[in-house]
């Protein structure tokens, strides 16, 4: 992709970032919207809308690589706690369809509107847990 793309621009250099690290496959930077001081963004050079559409391979090495990048940010910023998110698609809250890990530093439990959904019916949990299982590949 594309000039439309916010992070090809910025992986392509046409667009400035505040970049942490970057290597042949990603590139991460600060991001501009932080969640808490420290919030940075694990981006594929490629464009890739979702986790669905990214190679294994890079799947497997971006775990690996977020965990650096958390160890560093968070001796960086002074804190212990983090959160690795991905969000796919726009009904899960993803604004830029190009695949990036956020990497946020947690200082107190109100920074990211989260909230836990309601006790699950353990009568249907079973079948629920069981349908995926049917459907793992
Ligand atoms: P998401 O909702 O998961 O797609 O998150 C997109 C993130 O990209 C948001 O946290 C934005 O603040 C961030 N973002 C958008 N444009 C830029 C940019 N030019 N530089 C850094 N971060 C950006
Ligand atoms: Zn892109």
């Amino acid at each position: 992709m594309t000039e439309k793309c916010v992070f090809c621009e910025i992986a392509n250099g046409r667009i400035p970032s505040i970049r942490v690290y970057e290597d042949p496959d990603f590139i991460a930077f600060m991001d501009i919207n932080p969640i808490s001081e420290g919030h940075l963004l694990l981006v594929t050079r490629e464009h890739y809308p979702s986790t669905l559409d990214v190679p294994d391979k890079l799947l497997d090495k971006a775990l690996t690589l977020a965990k650096r990048l958390a160890k560093a940010m968070l001796l960086g910023v002074g804190a212990e706690d983090f959160n690795l998110i991905v969000n796919n698609g726009p009904m899960a809250g993803q604004l830029v369809p190009h695949w990036h890990m956020h990497v946020i530093p947690r200082r107190s439990k109100g920074e990211i509107p989260i909230k836990t959904g309601d006790p699950a019916d353990l009568t249907k949990l079973p079948f629920v847990a069981e349908r995926i299982r049917q459907n793992l590949q």
